[in-house]
């Protein structure tokens, strides 16, 4: 992702003393900006990159940004999530008659748990989904997607245990 353009204009005076190169890159990843979309609405949020982003709320629904849960995905906001967030997310496709599917839903919910807020986790029902189903050629379920600035960079179907999920997901982090 290109940094936000303030970060790019750094001052370059500094009150005293501190003028040296290693306080400027400092100061650039100080004032790095990451963006998180919310879960609940949409929205994009600007957070500083350094600070940490678990207790953070959306700045227009005021809900938390993390909850150490997946949370539900629609096709309105889809690509929004995939698109904006300046962090990986993955993307569970499932469905409420499908055995293997809830058989995986604890170790997904508990990675997410782990995860956060590393990489954002979604659930697509791709009952109440189709389109999204559709849009990425689900032909069977549990099917997880994950996502780097809009990017497919890993795909797997079936399910898997916590360990191997863990171990799967870790690479995208
Ligand atoms: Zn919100």
């Amino acid at each position: 992702m290109p940094p936000d353009s303030r970060s790019l204009n750094v001052p370059t005076i500094y009150c005293g003393t501190k003028t040296t190169a290693t306080t400027a890159r400092e100061f650039r990843m100080n004032e790095a900006v990451r963006h998180i979309v919310c879960p609940h609405c949409d929205s994009v949020n600007r957070l500083p990159a350094a600070r940490d982003a678990s207790a953070a709320k959306c700045g227009k629904c005021s809900k938390p940004l993390f909850s150490g849960a997946p949370a539900p995905a629609t096709t309105a906001g889809f690509a929004k999530q995939i698109e904006r967030n300046d962090i990986p997310v993955v993307a569970d496709f499932w469905a409420e008659w499908c055995g293997p599917c809830h058989a995986m839903a604890p170790s997904f919910a508990r990675a997410a748990a782990e995860m956060e807020p590393k990489m954002r986790f979604l659930k697509v029902d791709t009952e109440a989904e189709p389109q999204l189903a559709a849009r990425y050629q689900i032909r069977s379920i549990p099917t997880l997607i994950v996502f780097r600035g809009g990017k497919i960079v890993g795909q797997r179907a079936g399910a898997m245990n916590a360990g191997a999920l863990r171990d799967w997901l870790a690479q995208y982090v």
